[in-house]
């Protein structure tokens, strides 16, 4: 049977040939052979053993912000958990789904008194994709507010408490064959308008330095110890270089934006170009904090 028929027979969401430009940040991406929306868990554990049965690769989805998906797509599956969306506050603790957006999210702390998460205000991402990443900005990162986290491996759900778990730059120890679907997060009780104002400074720092107004996933490389990415590429020269569609920032040089239909090669090829360069006048190895995936 084919898979929309199998998932259809049981009231499970999927789309088939989805272009995945229309999902990721960049707005780059060829088309993933189907994306599922599992609406709960147990939506997801029979999506995944469909899937599996198949032997269909999947590829989990959050909010695309630091994703580059290549130009020819996915053969297999995206899972996105943008329906599991729930948030409950139970007083400085709060659980959530794996895909609530970082900004209704904080927006609901704020209305709430709950501070913490401030400096991510203005990342595109998911709560799920933020700590999968150990999102951070401002010398704070978001692990260090995890609790707990809830995820699907190998057919069953569980839990890894704090203690289970590792953060480090840019880093957690959650599995990538592991797909986050909560997260438990402690925060601290303050005023909200103490909350909106400290947001608000973030998210002018923000503005100030990043092109926020074009498409792009955010930092492509990692800092390497004691250096800045960005300052690399700048004094390697390489700020409003060019390839297709896609140019290195001109505001930030750890950006690629997407200036005019960008192909994911444009954006691959600045990437291997500013690693080259690099190298070459520093001695430094650049690592992508980017995920790539797909065909080329
Ligand atoms: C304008 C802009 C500014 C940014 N600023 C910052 C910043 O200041 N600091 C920072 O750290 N990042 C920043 N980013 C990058 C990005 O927002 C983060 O890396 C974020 O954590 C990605 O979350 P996401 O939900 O979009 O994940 P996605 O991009 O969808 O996925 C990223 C990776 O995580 C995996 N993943 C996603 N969700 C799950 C899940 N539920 N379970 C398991 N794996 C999952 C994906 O498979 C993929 O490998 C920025 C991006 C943009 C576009």
């Amino acid at each position: 049977m084919k898979i929309t028929n199998l998932f259809a027979k049981e009231g499970l969401l999927v789309k088939e040939k989805v272009p995945l430009f229309r999902h990721t940040t960049f707005r780059v991406g060829g088309p993933a052979d189907y994306l599922f929306y599992p609406r709960n868990f147990l939506e997801l554990s029979r999506g995944f053993e469909i899937f599996e049965a198949e032997n269909i690769p999947t590829y989990f989805l959050g909010g695309g912000s630091n994703l580059l998906v290549r130009d020819g797509g996915f053969r297999g599956a995206f899972i996105s958990l943008e329906k599991l969306d729930f948030v409950e506050f139970e007083d400085e603790l709060v659980r959530t789904g794996a895909g609530v957006p970082l900004a209704r999210f904080l927006t609901l702390c704020a209305e709430r008194g709950l501070s913490g998460l401030e400096f991510m205000a203005g990342v595109p991402a998911t709560v799920g994709g933020a700590v999968k990443m150990n999102a951070g900005a401002f010398g704070q990162e978001i692990g260090s507010l995890v609790e707990e986290v809830t995820i699907y491996q190998e057919g069953r759900f569980f839990s890894l408490s704090r203690g289970q778990l590792t953060f480090s730059y840019r880093f957690s120890s959650i599995p990538d064959e592991a797909v986050i679907v909560a997260v438990n997060l402690r925060l601290k009780k303050d005023s909200q308008e103490a909350i909106n104002k400290r947001m608000a400074d973030y998210l002018f720092r923000r503005k100030k330095t990043q092109p926020l107004n074009e498409p792009s996933a955010g930092c492509i490389f990692k800092n390497p110890p004691g250096f800045s990415a960005g300052a690399l590429i700048d004094q390697a020269g390489l700020k409003g270089l060019r390839a297709g569609g896609a140019e290195i920032s001109r505001k930030h040089a750890n950006f690629i934006v997407n200036r005019d239909g960008a192909r994911a090669q444009d954006i691959l090829r600045l990437i291997n170009f500013a690693k080259e360069r690099v190298f070459q006048l520093f001695g430094m190895e650049l690592e992508e904090e980017l995920r790539v995936v797909g065909e080329g």
